[in-house]
């Protein structure tokens, strides 16, 4: 039956997005001023890190595109640090920590001329606990002259130290080799890294509400098959679409083509291919008709799409055929049905006239740069900074939680990190989460936010 050659050919059909798994990560940690920076830019031969003599000079976790011996690999610098004098010693070891958390394997780089410091004993403490690989690197060993020091960082029981001058290039040759060596050959929790080309849109929606008829009004004659798998017209395929001076590629609208050939009642296939479209998108479309209440169904393609995380447009459609008295009501479903949502762009369209059709480019490029944004640690910390300051965490049974430090470690969707000396009230993580919206703009993509509680 239906149903059953459906379930076939999901099993058939597992091209996914496309995508390579990610180079392994190696991060960069260790004071501020010991020659992070300068490391950084040796290693990928380019003045890309900013280095910065300027004391106190908040910078960002950045990462690069590296390659040692044909070997890819991403490095990350944790420069990002806020020159406190009371907190600098735990905001070094937590920019460290989120950094390697995240990495493969470590580079931790000491001042050579200075041997170990207490900070830097904090940061070995932290690294031990995190069971990673780690070179221990002495930098700013420019001569043969300053070995001595070098001998001292035995002590710190993190193997044979490597000397490096980051300023010369000198031993770091050695390091790269034996970094290269440490790291696993793709990143344990980078996933898979999108490949170029046209921005992937899932177009999703219950039947009848009018996807193939937009994605028709929207493509017009240039419409462009881009996989036809297995040569049949009812396999999913993609297409790709102009639209605002942009190609952009419609994933999976095998729904779409198989409509007639669907009954109506297999909801669950329909989840299904709802699901692998989001799997294979960067931003999705869900599509309502407005001639009609919004569903159940509806409501569970929108919490699909944003469980999903990926960016996300809402389009109404059929707006020619709205009444003045209905669209009063549709109002009100919105902001009943949809209120979790309200962060999304709307735009209104009618596939039939294709009235409105351009608005839908500028909404997806909205929400695919706010899914992408990243918010720098100094920005977020100051912000943090404020909004406690005004209104501080309620005290319960005589504790108040603080919010020692905040960082973003990813984007597409973002996400932070809050550090905290206790559980945040879930209120109170909704007032933050609703600020963060407020002062950024996160239009379009889904936030998440976690929290790190030390004693
Ligand atoms: P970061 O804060 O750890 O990223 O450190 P930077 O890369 O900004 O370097 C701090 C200072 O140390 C800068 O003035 C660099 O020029 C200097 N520096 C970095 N590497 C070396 C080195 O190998 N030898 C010497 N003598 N100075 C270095
Ligand atoms: P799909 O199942 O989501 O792909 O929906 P279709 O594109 O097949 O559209 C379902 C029905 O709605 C068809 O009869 C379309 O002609 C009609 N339809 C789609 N969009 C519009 C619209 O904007 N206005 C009107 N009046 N009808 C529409």
């Amino acid at each position: 039956d239906e149903d059953s050659a459906l379930l076939t050919e999901e099993d058939h059909d597992d091209d996914g997005v496309p995508s390579v798994p990610a180079p392994p990560v190696l991060a960069i940690v260790g004071r501020p001023n010991v020659g992070k920076s300068t490391l950084v830019n040796r290693i990928i031969r380019s003045k890309q890190a900013v280095v910065e003599d300027v004391p106190g000079v908040t910078r960002d976790r950045v990462s690069y595109d590296a390659e040692w011996n044909g070997k890819e690999f991403t490095i990350v610098d944790t420069g990002g640090w806020e020159k406190d004098a009371r907190g600098l010693h735990q905001r070094v070891a937590e920019q460290a920590e989120v950094a390697v958390e995240e990495a493969d394997a470590v580079v931790f780089v000491v001042d050579g001329l200075v041997g170990a410091t207490a900070v830097d004993e904090a940061v070995v403490r932290m690294l031990r606990r995190k069971k990673k690989p780690v070179l221990l690197v002495a930098n700013k060993v420019d001569s043969q002259a300053q070995m001595a020091e070098v001998y001292g960082l035995w002590n710190l029981g993190l193997g044979e130290p490597h000397p490096v001058s980051a300023l010369h290039g000198t031993g770091t040759g050695d390091l790269l080799d034996a970094a290269v060596k440490a790291m696993p050959e793709t990143a344990q929790h980078g996933g898979l890294v999108p490949l170029g080309g046209p921005r992937r849109v899932a177009l999703v929606g219950r039947p009848n509400v009018g996807k193939s008829s937009l994605l028709n009004k929207l493509a017009g004659s240039e419409r462009v098959v881009v996989d036809d798998v297995a040569g049949t017209t009812r396999d999913p395929v993609d297409e790709l679409v102009e639209l605002g001076g942009q190609s952009w590629r419609f994933v999976d609208t095998a729904g779409i083509r198989r409509r007639q050939h669907m009954a109506q009642g297999s909801e669950y296939y329909a989840m299904l291919r709802t699901q692998r479209a989001l799997d294979k998108a960067e931003v999705a479309v869900v599509l309502l008709a407005v001639d009609e209440p919004i569903s159940e169904q509806d409501v569970r393609i929108v919490q699909l799409a944003v469980d999903s995380g990926r960016a996300l447009v809402i389009a109404c459609n059929k707006w020619d055929l709205l009444e003045d008295e209905r669209r009063y009501y549709l109002e009100r479903e919105i902001q009943r049905d949809l209120a979790h949502v309200a962060w999304a762009p709307r735009v209104n369209v009618s596939a039939q006239t294709g009235w409105h059709k351009d608005k839908l480019a500028p909404a997806l490029e909205t929400s695919l740069t706010n899914w992408e944004q990243r918010i720098s640690t100094g920005r977020l910390n100051a912000f943090l900074g404020e909004l406690v300051a005004a209104h501080p965490h309620p005290v319960r049974s005589g504790k108040q939680p603080r919010i020692l430090f905040a960082t973003q470690p990813s984007s597409r969707p973002p996400r932070f990190v809050l550090f905290t000396t206790g559980f945040l009230d879930p209120g109170y993580r909704r007032f933050i989460v609703r600020r963060l919206r407020e002062t950024f703009d996160f239009s379009g993509t889904p936030i998440e936010v976690t929290m790190r509680v030390r004693e």
